[in-house]
């Protein structure tokens, strides 16, 4: 079956230079990608983003590691991949959660790290099933920024939206 799967390069991936190898690892999937940008990551956007772990004793510090305050590299690179079997063949490639359990030659195996403070750096997110798949691409992306109709949509049109324009054509 076809899906959609989010995948993050968190900022240790970017600070470490590793944007080409991780690219190059997740084309061995032979899935395409579809949505691709660079985020200035809001407190607000990473809460919601990893709010299952609201309860957990880290969660402070993840939420600080994802917006970037950890690597002085205040963004991350989000990214939709689609295709057959999307969400396990990209869970597969990027290996455990925890970088020293994870497959070595998998993405968190070969660059991930466990901090001194116990936070699991590694290196890239990647939606865990097709529930949270919908609901993270959902959070991260604008339909009119994926290449396919990814999830169903409805026209809204809308008035007083003040938004920034270039100032000359
Ligand atoms: N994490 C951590 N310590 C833990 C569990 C999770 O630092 O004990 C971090 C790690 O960066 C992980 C993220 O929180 O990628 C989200 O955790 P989740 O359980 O959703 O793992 P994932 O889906 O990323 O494999
Ligand atoms: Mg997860």
């Amino acid at each position: 079956m076809n899906q959609n799967s989010l995948i993050l390069i968190k900022p240790d991936g970017l600070v470490k230079s590793l944007t080409g190898n991780i690219l190059t690892r997740m084309s061995e999937t032979k899935l395409e990608i579809v949505a691709a940008k660079i985020v200035r990551v809001s407190p607000e956007l990473a809460k919601a983003h990893y709010q299952h772990l609201a309860d957990k004793p880290f969660f402070d510090e993840l939420i600080t590691y994802l917006q970037g305050q950890l690597h002085d590299r205040r963004k991350v690179m989000a990214m939709v991949y689609w295709g057959e079997d999307a969400i396990n063949k990209v869970r597969a490639l990027a290996g455990a959660t925890n970088p020293e359990e994870a497959e070595p030659t998998s993405i968190r195996g070969a660059y991930g790290r466990i901090t001194s403070k116990g936070i699991y750096e590694n290196v890239i997110h990647a939606s865990s099933d097709a529930i949270e798949a919908e609901r993270e691409i959902k959070l991260w992306f604008e339909p009119d920024e994926i290449i396919l109709d990814a999830f169903p949509t409805k026209t809204e049109t809308l008035n007083d939206v003040k938004k920034r324009v270039w100032a000359k054509a």
